[in-house]
């Protein structure tokens, strides 16, 4: 779902979940006036199993390794390597945005797989469950709606709850930004392939073009593009009762 709120100014605050953004601006525009409009399509296997594969892995990490909480002081010392417990860090980012006169807040709410501070680099790591990993042993690269997901949390902000109050969000420093995807087998857990690269100035750029992009079309100042790409409105969840879906 996304949701525009309303700040004490009068700005208006676009809030959205990092999944519903990244399934938006990395696979199709026209899904935000779907999410605007509340309607949300029903689960598909692959995602049940995709979240049964990753509770797996966090029982296994509750089960072999023991995680004491983090001190203030250890977080901001960024010679100290951290790791967080899996699923256990909310990722927030609030970005203002400036179209004309107007300010634009914009919200997204996430929670990463993995995150972890190892020589001064703050690691993302996200773990996938695809139906087939054979189309990913081929690819240089991973899946846009991928790549964003893991550079948004790269950019947030951080919180140990579901807290929207920006008062309980902490940063953790670092020197440099990694993102490691990780496709999995959904039977044994195996990764079969890794996708990994570090964030440079051309990506941050991408990421802020895309969180405008959102905003715009979010606030209907901006129509949606379509990709025109028929497989992909046949693998959409919101085919049945898409009015932009493209058949032939
Ligand atoms: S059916 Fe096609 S146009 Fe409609 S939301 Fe899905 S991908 Fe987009």
């Amino acid at each position: 779902m996304i949701q525009i709120q309303e700040l004490s100014d009068g700005s208006p605050l676009i809030i959205s979940t990092v999944s519903n953004f990244c399934d938006c601006m990395g696979f199709c525009e026209f899904k935000i006036l779907h999410f605007l409009e509340g309607i949300s399509s029903p689960q598909t296997t692959i995602m049940v199993e995709g979240v049964k594969a990753h509770e797996q892995e966090e029982e296994y990490e509750r089960e072999h390794f023991d995680f004491v909480p983090i001190t203030q002081e250890e977080l901001e010392n960024i010679t100290q390597d951290l790791e967080f417990v899996r699923e256990g860090i909310f990722t927030r980012r609030l970005e203002m945005l400036k179209f004309g006169n107007q300010e634009v807040g914009l919200l997204l709410c996430g929670r990463a797989d993995k995150i972890r501070r190892t020589r001064g680099t703050l690691i993302v790591e996200e773990s996938k469950y695809p139906e087939k990993t054979e189309k990913f042993l081929t690819k240089t690269e991973p899946y846009d709606d991928q790549k964003l997901q893991t550079l948004l949390y790269l950019n947030s902000r951080f919180s140990e709850d579901t807290s929207l109050n920006r008062n309980d969000w902490v940063d953790i420093p670092h020197e440099a930004k990694v993102w490691i995807i990780n496709i999995k087998d959904k039977q044994t857990g195996e990764t079969v392939k890794s996708f990994r690269g570090t964030q440079t100035k051309e990506t941050k750029e991408v990421l802020h073009q895309k969180l405008s992009r959102f905003a715009l079309v979010a606030l209907r100042k901006a129509d949606p593009e379509h990709h025109g790409n028929v497989r992909k409105c046949r693998s959409c969840r919101f085919l049945d009762d898409c009015e932009y879906k493209i058949t032939c």
